[in-house]
This record gives structure tokens, C-alpha cells and sequence, in this order.
């Protein structure tokens, strides 16, 4: 652990009710920051992560928001500020599959899984930004997927939207660099968590078989590089992408 490097700042983690979001929540609340847990729907596990992160003597509060919708996205950013008075980290990690053939995914399963991955991070990021040009100083950091820089069959709609986190983590690097605000992405293969429970056991043997290392990586893993990014380490690097996949893509 870097503990001490972003001491008393402030991290805003969509998607942290569980899963990788929960671990990087809980890694930056080791490092010292203030932490924002955002969930969509799951109250109990939400402000358990709260409690847990309090348990350890950090500080954290839980909002309740669907980033994919932009006036719920601003209230999430807009009331982070109010409680803490700013925000310098933002992980924009909620994200859903609905996976399926292209020929017979229905329009709205496209619909949900663009607007919770990209439409989320655009509408998060545009909000959070603003509090960060005041200070000339912020960081976002995308949760993409190794899926949206290789093929998936089953997963166009998910590779599209992750491909779009990555395009879009290059072209806003570069939109804000000159206000000292850095964005990078991590693009994970695959992770132990309840998002690949739907996967078949037979099929997920299989998969696991096709990784060099030999097994799924863990949502600590995820937040350790995260936690690299978000520090002062991580102060140089800008509009890049991270692939951590136990070398799933090579
Ligand atoms: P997960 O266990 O299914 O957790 C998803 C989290 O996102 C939950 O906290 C959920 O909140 C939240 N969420 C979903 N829709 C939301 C919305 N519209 N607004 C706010 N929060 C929302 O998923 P995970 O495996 O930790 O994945 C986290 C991120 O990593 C995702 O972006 C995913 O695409 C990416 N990723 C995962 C893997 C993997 O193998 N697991 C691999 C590559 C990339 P509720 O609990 O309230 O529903």
C-alpha cells in the first residue's frame, strides 16, 4: 500500500457497491483519500462498504446514483462537493454486460450497456471536471476492458462501449492536460467477480485455460494499479491504457 500520497483527498468510485469499484474504494480509503461509493440499486452492500472503510479509521460516505442518467450523475458530483468541498480522483467504473449474438441482442440491451459504461463516464467526467479546472488539478481514471481492444464474440455492444472509454480516455487527456488534470484507463481481462458469475462453469474452465497465468485476476489487483495512477506516481502519465489480464490478450 502507498499510504499517505493522496492523504485527505477526495475519490468519487462509480460502481463500488461491490466487486472492482469496492476494492478500489477501499484501496484509496488505505491511501488516505475521502471516499464517495456510488451504487445504483444496492443500499445494504453499498453502505457496508462504508462501514468497512470506517472500521479501518478512513473516511467515506455512500450516494446513490445512476450515472447513466446526467442529472443523477451531477447530483452524485454535486454533492460530493457540498460534503467534502472537492473532488480530485474520479474512477468511472460502473458497468454492465448484456451480452448476446448481434443478430439477436435486443436494442435496448445495446441501449443499457452504452449508456451505463460510456454515457456514464461522459456524464461523470463533464461534471467533475468543472470543480477540477478550479483547482488545475484532478485525475479520472476509466475502468474500460481488455474487450474493448480485442474481439469477443457475444459482446458487441460491451467491446463498442469499452472501445469508446479508450478513444475517449485519449481525446480528454488531451482536452485537459494543460489544466493539470490527467485521464488514463484500465483495461482488465478477467476479474473474479459477480459480473462473470452469468459466464457457464464449463465455459469459464475454458477461458481460464486461454490466460498464461493460469487463473482470474482479483479486484485487488485491479485497484492496486488504480491506486498507482491515482497518486503521485502516477503524476506523468496521461491518455494511456492499462492492460491487466494475467496476459489474456497477448
Ligand atoms: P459488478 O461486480 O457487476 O459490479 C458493478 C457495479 O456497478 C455495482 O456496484 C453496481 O451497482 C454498479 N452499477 C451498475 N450500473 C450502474 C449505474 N447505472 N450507475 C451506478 N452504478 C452502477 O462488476 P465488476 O466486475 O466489479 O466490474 C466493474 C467494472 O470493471 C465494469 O466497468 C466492468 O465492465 C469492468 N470490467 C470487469 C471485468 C471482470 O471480469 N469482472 C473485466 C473487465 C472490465 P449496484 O450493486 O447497485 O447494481
Amino acid at each position: 500500500m502507498i499510504a499517505g500520497d493522496i492523504q485527505g483527498q477526495v475519490a468519487v468510485v462509480t460502481g463500488a457497491s461491490r466487486g472492482i469499484g469496492k476494492a478500489i474504494a477501499i484501496y484509496l480509503a488505505g491511501m488516505g483519500a475521502r471516499v464517495v461509493i456510488n451504487y445504483r440499486s444496492s443500499d445494504t452492500k453499498a453502505l457496508m462498504v462504508v462501514d468497512e472503510i470506517k472500521a479501518n479509521n478512513g473516511e467515506a460516505i455512500a450516494i446513490k446514483a445512476d450515472v447513466s442518467v446526467y442529472t443523477e450523475a451531477e447530483e452524485l458530483i454535486n454533492r460530493t462537493v457540498e460534503e467534502y468541498g472537492q473532488i480530485d480522483i474520479l474512477i468511472n467504473n460502473a458497468g454492465i454486460t448484456r451480452d448476446n449474438l448481434l443478430l439477436r441482442m435486443k436494442e435496448e440491451d445495446w441501449d443499457a450497456v452504452y449508456t451505463t459504461n460510456l454515457k456514464g463516464a461522459f456524464n461523470c467526467s463533464k461534471v467533475a471536471l468543472k470543480p477540477m479546472f478550479k483547482k488545475r488539478r484532478g485525475k479520472i481514471i476509466n475502468i474500460a476492458s481488455i474487450a474493448g481492444l480485442m474481439a469477443n464474440p457475444g459482446q458487441v455492444n460491451y467491446s463498442a462501449a469499452k472501445a469508446g472509454m479508450i478513444g475517449m480516455t485519449r481525446s480528454l487527456a488531451a482536452e485537459v492536460a494543460s489544466r493539470n488534470i490527467t485521464v488514463n484507463a484500465v483495461a482488465p481481462g478477467l476479474i473474479d467477480t459477480e459480473m462473470i458469475t452469468d459466464i457457464p462453469e464449463k465455459t469459464r474452465i475454458e477461458m481460464i485455460k486461454g490466460i498464461p497465468l493460469g487463473r482470474l485476476g482479483n479486484p485487488e489487483e485491479i485497484a492496486q494499479l488504480v491506486g498507482f495512477l491515482a497518486s503521485p506516481a502516477g503524476d506523468y502519465i496521461t491518455g494511456q491504457t492499462f492492460v491487466i489480464d494475467g496476459g489474456l490478450s497477448l
